[in-house]
């Protein structure tokens, strides 16, 4: 099939080289002119694994190709899908307008019947505003689809070509058959194509986000209620997981979620309730719940430092982990920008080190005359040296098993907050840490 794929995002981008990968014709295009013209030469502009091996094998076989042209991009189409962004505005509900934007093109250069299909993550009555809108132009017949996608980034790739299922809201046999037989490749092993009205399709991606956030957030809220009372939320975690209802993925707590999605698309779906007299009340909680949780690494580096004496004002931080998770490079409301910035705002130094995020954190601090108060050390243990604490923000893997007895004597103190409970409590205060950790009793 002649497919295009419009945004080359972390969803756009895999969802393109994956199509292309099953031997399909796939034409990506962005707006984004620098992005495209580094494609184009297999140039990623965002860390996936796996992603840039399968787009350079695809685009060297000739089945996928990068453009910013979409009119051209649209003349052969047989299903075009829309993968842009949908960030929140300033309310909390979803911005469309790129959305929208794209609705309007497709209309005017439609040269055939073509399946259009909402990749992006959007509202319940999206698809229907979008189908108003590609009706006002066009002069062929079109079937819209509603297609969430649920792959997670860092694992993005896999998650695409082996998903443990596929959401496809549908409202014609002609979508429904184009469709089945595109995603027929990826569902080889048995794994359900659920096919559905397309609000339920729409609202299915909200629902599943709000479900992790809200398992993430009280998890988080348990751990912070173990502090208090001196229980162990990795017993607790343990001991709740292993029921068979409930089950052990998504209960390890840590400084909040974050990412591009679980934030905005929790705020989206209060904001849709709210709407249409709905009122999500658990969510608008998480929501809140989060924000407060991802004060908590600053609020334990205050503490840290006020009990050993140490103002804030002037120390330095060394902060492990800049990605909201690790194998990304994504830092969209990453909880160690959170501290990050309160730190930098309450005077104190950062010294950063990621595996894969720190040209993007680069970017991202451009434009703040910020001197030597915030650096980016080259490994690990050199942003550890010479600082008042570490502070492990990321659970990268490589962060899992390091010398410890190298980062005590590169620290000026022996002092470590552990946003990720990655280390063991007993052992850091054997090696004379003070080692603080998320829902466990401080260990010194
Ligand atoms: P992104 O910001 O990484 O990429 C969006 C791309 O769309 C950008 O390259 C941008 O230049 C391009 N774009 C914007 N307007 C355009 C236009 N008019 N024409 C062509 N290109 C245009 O976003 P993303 O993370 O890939 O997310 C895209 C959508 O998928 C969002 O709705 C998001 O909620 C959803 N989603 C994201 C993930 C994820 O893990 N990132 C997972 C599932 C769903």
């Amino acid at each position: 099939m002649h497919i295009t794929v419009i945004g080359t995002g972390y969803v756009g981008l895999v969802v393109g080289a994956c199509l292309a990968e099953t031997g399909h014709d796939v034409a990506c295009v962005d707006v984004d002119a620098a992005k495209i013209a580094d494609l184009q030469r297999d140039v990623l502009p965002i860390y996936e694994p796996g992603l840039e091996e399968l787009v350079r094998r695809n685009r060297a076989h000739g089945r996928l190709a990068f453009t910013t042209d979409l009119p051209a991009a649209l003349t052969d189409a047989e299903v075009v899908f829309i993968g842009v962004g949908t960030p929140p505005g300033s309310d909390g509900s979803a911005d469309l307008s790129h959305v929208l934007a794209v609705a309007e093109e497709i209309g005017r250069h439609l040269r055939r019947e073509l399946v259009i299909v909402i990749k992006s993550t959007v509202p319940v009555g999206t698809a229907a505003r979008v189908a108003e809108v590609v009706a006002e132009h066009a002069r062929f017949p079109f079937h819209l689809c509603s297609n969430p996608e649920f792959l997670k980034e860092g694992a993005a790739v896999e998650d695409f070509l082996r998903p443990d299922r596929v959401v496809l809201g549908v409202e014609s046999d002609y979508a429904r058959s184009v469709m089945a037989e595109l995603y027929a490749p990826f569902v080889r092993t048995g794994k359900p194509i659920l096919f559905m009205d397309i609000a339920s399709a729409e609202l299915t991606k909200y629902a599943a986000n709000a479900v992790l956030a809200t398992r993430i957030t009280l998890m988080n809220e348990l751990a912070n209620l173990c502090e208090r009372v001196g229980a162990n939320v990795d017993h607790v975690r343990r001991g709740v997981g292993s029921d068979g209802r409930i089950g052990p993925a998504f209960l390890f707590p840590g400084p909040g979620y974050g990412g591009s999605c679980f934030p905005k698309d929790v705020k989206a779906l209060v904001r849709t309730g709210l709407a249409v007299g709905a009122p999500l009340r658990v969510l608008a909680a998480v929501d809140e719940a989060n924000e407060r949780q991802q004060r908590v690494l600053f609020e334990k580096v205050r503490a840290a430092l006020a009990a050993a004496d140490v103002p804030l004002e002037g120390a330095t931080v060394a902060v492990w982990g800049l990605a909201f998770k690790p194998q990304t490079d994504d830092l969209r409301e990453s909880p160690a920008l959170a501290l990050g910035d309160a730190l930098l705002a309450a005077g104190a130094r950062v010294v950063a080190h990621d595996p894969v995020a720190m040209s993007a954190a680069k970017r991202r601090y451009a434009d703040r005359e910020l001197g030597d108060r915030l650096r980016f050390a080259p490994t690990s243990y050199d942003a550890a040296e010479g600082a008042d604490v570490l502070v492990v923000a990321t659970d990268w893997n490589e962060y899992r098993h390091p010398n410890l007895a190298r980062i005590r004597a590169a620290l000026a103190r022996p002092i470590v907050v552990d946003g990720r409970n990655l280390w063991d409590p007993a052992k850091l205060a054997a090696l004379g840490f003070a080692y603080y950790s998320i829902g466990r009793v401080t260990a010194r």
